[in-house]
């Protein structure tokens, strides 16, 4: 048996049926991450023993017929910017090589409250800044699905790793697309829920008013069973206001196909006008043509204030990038320079600028210049307003149209040896930000694999807190495409 080819809520099925046992499952995922993980280079932490405990202890409460969560003994990675405790979380960063997590992040609680087995932590870009993983400190993921190709970003450890059977559910976060653009490189399904729907507390922030903690796996119906469990207000953290709409008990069977019924989607008329790769653009007139098979609607739309998407976006977020990454200063977090210093001002320098990679360094110093004096008025508050601009007519567009959908991403997975400019990674971000923007949820999902095993990835965005809508339609797509 090979579990590990399993959707999670298979393997959940199984451990009801007693086919199989929670040790047998984690066991093999294990061997594959022992066997597969050094050229893929996924996980930074696996965290064998607390696995193998966990599922003894698993494998016992079923024995005991104890009642279970359905998440219980399903095989989890977690990005390592998010806490685990007394577990190593180093933001894929040489700053937190060897910081430890004093807490678990509530995500990480809900988790292991409700039994999931963590297996351990893996890769991303540095802080979560970039598209590739190749910012972080401990290298770039290679993507399963074809190893001179990066895995994507940042959270390209939790992708790999599911689309290689080594997890069999992952969590990332999503500050401009981290969780949705991996996801379509990797050929995985990913998903940001609306801002606030998931607690933030114990996740590394990166721009947070950005970021959300969002989920990785290898179909929607397992994305509901991880949503349901991690979702919800939490008082430690005061942005989290938690989302009915992802605790709810899904239809999956094969009536979900009238999910599409009458729904409407747009397609922004910028983004069609755009240089897309051709194969992208095919893929997406396919996705076009099944949506309309279902009897949805999409229609051409108009929002002039999407050009001006990246711009705005790495304002904002290289200020609170600034600001936020100003506490990793060697003494209540971080890497202490061995060389000497004489005054307190030479121990940050040194020990920030060993401690930070190029990656971060760029986006702290534009950051740190766009707020000071003059330049905050000229930058930073123009584009906050020209993210109200944003706001404003996508929530006109949800006036009419339930959906937006695009491809995740503008062209194929990069190849590691591409030598891309910052500029030109930002520019490829374009389609996935603006959920991030205006707090909407969104989602990629992969169209089937061509001849070469890549796929790509579209991607619907929907209205504030519709989750429940957005994953019904996604359930509705991803049926569609498997008939
Ligand atoms: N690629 C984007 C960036 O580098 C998004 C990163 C993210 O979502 N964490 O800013």
């Amino acid at each position: 048996m090979t579990f590990s080819k399993l959707k999670a809520w298979e393997i959940a099925q199984g451990y009801r049926n007693r086919d199989f046992s929670c040790e047998e499952v984690t066991r093999e995922f294990l061997d594959n991450i022992k066997e597969k993980d050094k050229e893929i280079n996924a996980y930074i932490t696996v965290t064998e023993e607390l696995a193998l405990k966990k599922a003894k202890e698993v494998d016992e409460k079923f024995h005991n017929r104890e009642e279970m969560s359905p998440l219980a003994g399903i095989p989890i990675s977690i990005k390592d910017n998010i806490s685990v405790k007394n577990v190593k979380m180093t933001c894929g960063s040489r700053m937190l090589e060897n910081y430890i997590s004093p807490y678990d992040a509530t995500l990480v609680k809900k988790i292991k409250d409700n039994d999931g087995v963590i297996l351990g932590k893996v890769n991303l870009d540095e802080f979560a800044m970039g598209a590739s993983t190749k910012t972080s400190y401990f290298g770039v993921t290679k993507n399963p699905l074809d190893t001179t190709r990066v895995s994507g970003g940042s959270s390209g450890g939790s992708a790999a790793s599911v689309s290689a059977n080594m997890a069999a559910i992952s969590i990332g976060s999503d500050t401009g697309g981290s969780v949705r653009q991996p996801s379509s490189f990797c050929k995985t399904v990913g998903m940001k829920p609306t801002y606030g729907s998931i607690s933030r507390f114990g996740m590394a922030s990166m721009a947070n008013t950005f970021d959300q903690p969002g989920v990785i796996a290898n179909d929607v119906r397992d994305l509901t069973m991880m949503f349901n469990v991690i979702e919800g207000r939490d008082e430690r953290d005061a942005t989290s206001v938690g989302n009915p709409g992802l605790n709810y008990d899904f239809d999956f069977s094969d009536e979900v196909i009238k999910n599409l019924e009458g729904k409407k989607f747009a397609i922004p008329k910028t983004y069609l006008e755009m240089d897309l790769n051709e194969r992208v653009r095919r893929e997406l007139e396919k996705a076009i043509e099944i949506l309309r098979d279902c009897g949805a609607k999409v229609d051409e739309y108009d929002i002039e204030s999407l050009n001006h998407t990246i711009e705005t976006y790495n304002i904002l977020v290289n200020g609170e990038i600034a600001s936020n990454l100003a506490r990793f200063d060697s003494i209540r977090y971080g890497h202490r320079t061995d060389k000497k210093f004489e005054t307190i001002e030479e121990m940050y320098r040194a020990s920030r600028s060993e401690g930070f990679g190029d990656e971060v360094k760029r986006r702290i110093m534009i950051g740190t210049n766009i707020l000071s004096m003059d330049n905050a008025e000229e930058f930073y508050y123009k584009a906050l307003k020209v993210r109200g601009l944003i706001k404003r007519d996508m929530d006109r567009m949800f006036k009419d149209y339930d959906f937006m959908i695009c491809p995740t991403f503008p062209v194929l997975p990069l190849k590691i040896d591409d030598n891309v400019s910052p500029v030109e990674a930002y520019q490829a971000d374009l389609f996935t930000i603006p959920a991030n923007m205006v707090g909407s949820p969104s989602i990629s999902l992969p169209m089937p694999a061509g001849e070469d095993g890549l796929s790509i990835g579209i991607e619907f965005t929907g209205k504030r807190f519709k989750d429940k809508d957005l994953l019904q339609a996604s359930l509705a797509f991803e049926r569609s495409l498997n008939k």
